[in-house]
């Protein structure tokens, strides 16, 4: 029997196991491989964050998806790969053997740690759970307003910031919030309306902004930057872009400067074709892709296709990126930011259109 492996729950991994229950390849065993069964979906985490939902309404269930799709379900971690016999290495439970792998391992993030500082990783989304519980019970115990930072401009470091602040208030503290961005501009990777809007949203919620402050570690209770200047903090939001699992790059597959699996048009690795990576963990060869969920969404159809594909010896179709992204931001107050194309703008209305959205999406892994 033919089998393929799915390493991680990641989003296109969902709508793989989703279209495989429709239409399963016979005499071929699917392998999911994952620490945990709920996957979290980040579109919905910041509004967890700010409690309007809960944590197993931002989740897809991959047991469900498995069990629907006659997947074997391995609870365990992917630690390395022999590329030569095909074989993928577990923390825990060994190794599995496959004839296509395919890698939806997401990214995380390259963070300093100490002592006297809490740290909020913001990837895996998973870590950023463990994280926050207990959070507020010892903030609560310093005795004194605590100091919240964000590091990291960019769309999920700011839904983050105003959605842990909404939770802390929540529990009736009230943290003292900055924000530290490497630029001056220090809102990253919007379009200059959605980046306008977010540093007022931010600034209305009481959040110091700090650009020009690239963290490069800790000491005494303060974050420290290349420059020399200080942050107090208590506790601290690592939200400072997307880095690479070291493993797969570590097995000889071919990876982008950053580490990042170096894959073509039909997201297969370009050093091993029967090595798909999507989603975070990839890097698209034909044009560089920022590392969003909205790209292992879309890549989640080619992906199922090409796999059936390629059990069948069949042509394998491209994956083409949209031109066009919706940028949409929960700035944690019943509002969200909206932005596509040259169009931008901040209301309940864009929060209605976004929870429609994230709730619609999920539905169709339930
Ligand atoms: C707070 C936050 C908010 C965001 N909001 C948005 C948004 O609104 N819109 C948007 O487009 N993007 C958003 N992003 C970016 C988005 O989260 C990622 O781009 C997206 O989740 C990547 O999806 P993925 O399918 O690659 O992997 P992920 O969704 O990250 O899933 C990867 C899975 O692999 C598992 N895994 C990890 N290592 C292993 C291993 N070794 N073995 C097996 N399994 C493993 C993880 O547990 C996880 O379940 C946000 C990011 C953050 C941090």
């Amino acid at each position: 029997m033919r089998r393929v492996i799915l390493a991680g729950a990641g989003h296109a991994g969902a709508e793989l196991l989703r279209q495989w229950a429709i239409d399963p390849v016979p005499g071929v065993e699917l392998v999911v491989v994952t620490p945990e069964p709920l996957a979290p979906y980040s579109g919905m985490v910041p509004g967890w964050l700010a409690g309007h939902y809960t944590w197993e309404e931002c989740c897809i269930d991959f047991a469900l998806l498995c069990k629907r799709a006659k997947a074997r379900l391995v609870i365990d971690r992917a630690a390395g790969l022999d590329t030569a016999r095909r074989q993928l290495m577990l923390a825990g439970t060994g190794s599995i053997e496959g004839d296509i792998l395919v890698l939806n391992i997401g990214s995380t993030v390259r963070a300093p740690t100490h002592s006297a500082v809490r740290m909020l990783p913001t990837r895996p989304l998973s870590a950023l759970r463990g994280a926050v519980e207990g959070l507020a019970g010892d903030l609560r115990a310093l005795g004194r307003a605590p100091e919240l930072v964000g590091i990291g401009g960019g769309a999920a470091g700011i839904e983050v910031l105003l959605g842990l602040r909404r939770r802390l208030q929540r529990t009736g503290l009230r943290p003292t919030c900055t924000l530290l961005g490497r630029d001056d501009a220090l809102v990253r990777g919007l379009p200059p309306g959605a980046a306008d809007l977010a540093r007022r949203s931010l600034v209305r919620a009481g959040v110091t902004l700090r650009g020009g402050f690239e963290a490069i570690g800790f000491d005494n209770g303060h974050v420290l930057a290349a420059n020399g200047a200080t942050q107090k903090a208590d506790a601290v939001l690592w939200a400072a872009g997307a880095a690479p699992h070291a493993w797969p790059a570590e097995s000889g597959l071919a990876v982008d400067a950053a580490g990042f699996v170096t894959i073509d048009a039909t997201l297969r690795s370009i050093s091993h074709p029967w090595v798909f990576a999507v989603g975070d963990c990839a890097s698209f060869n034909p044009r560089a892709l920022p590392k969003a969920g909205v790209f292992s969404v879309r890549m989640g159809p080619v992906l199922a296709d090409n796999v059936r594909a390629t059990l069948r010896n069949r042509t394998l179709r491209p994956y083409v990126p949209q031109s066009r992204q919706l940028v949409l931001i929960n700035t944690a107050d019943g509002a969200a930011i909206a932005s596509r194309g040259g169009y931008v703008w901040r209301g309940r209305l864009a929060m209605a259109w976004k929870d429609w959205i994230d709730r619609r999406f999920l539905a169709r892994y339930r």
